[in-house]
């Protein structure tokens, strides 16, 4: 049975089968129950929270709490208070994941593939043994850790900051 694998829940979710809300993102930032309870932390202006639906071990979305949809929205401010949140980001997951790798990059505008128009940074952790993007379409992937474990994990390392 496969029905328990996160990646059946992300064909779904790229399926159309969202969450009930405007934008998950703010639905997240008000804590909305309808948006599962991701969030790993908080920090000036910015969110990081775990991806429901992981690509892999350690995938995580940064976005700011307000409502933007391009990087031209963000102020200079706002721009580097997210490197640095991205910085201690990828920091943690290393000490937490040990990944090979990242990518770090942003989906922008519909022709990209993004789902959801509220500005987020993915990072995504990379393993030298993962395997390749057609088992996550053929839904015989195997996400290994729970997404609320990863925010759980994360969680102690910003705490400790
Ligand atoms: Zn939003």
């Amino acid at each position: 049975m496969r029905d328990h694998l996160f990646n059946t829940e992300k064909l779904k979710y790229v399926k159309g089968e969202k969450p009930d809300v405007a934008c998950v993102l703010c639905a997240i930032r008000d804590g909305d129950r309808k948006a599962d309870n991701l969030e790993v932390a908080r920090r000036d202006g910015f969110i990081v929270s775990v991806n429901l639906y992981p690509f892999n071990p350690g995938h995580v979305m940064i976005f700011p709490e307000r409502h933007v949809e391009t990087l031209q929205d963000l102020s200079d401010g706002e721009a580097l208070a997210l490197h640095r949140l991205a910085a201690d980001t990828l920091r943690f997951l290393t000490e937490e994941f040990r990944p090979d790798g990242f990518n770090v990059g942003y989906n922008l505008g519909k022709g990209s593939g993004a789902s959801v128009p509220h500005l987020h940074l993915h990072i995504v952790p990379r393993y030298a043994n993962e395997v390749g993007f057609l088992d996550v379409l053929a839904g015989t992937r195997l996400t290994v850790v729970d997404p609320a474990e990863a925010r759980d994990r994360l969680r102690k390392r910003f705490a400790s900051l």
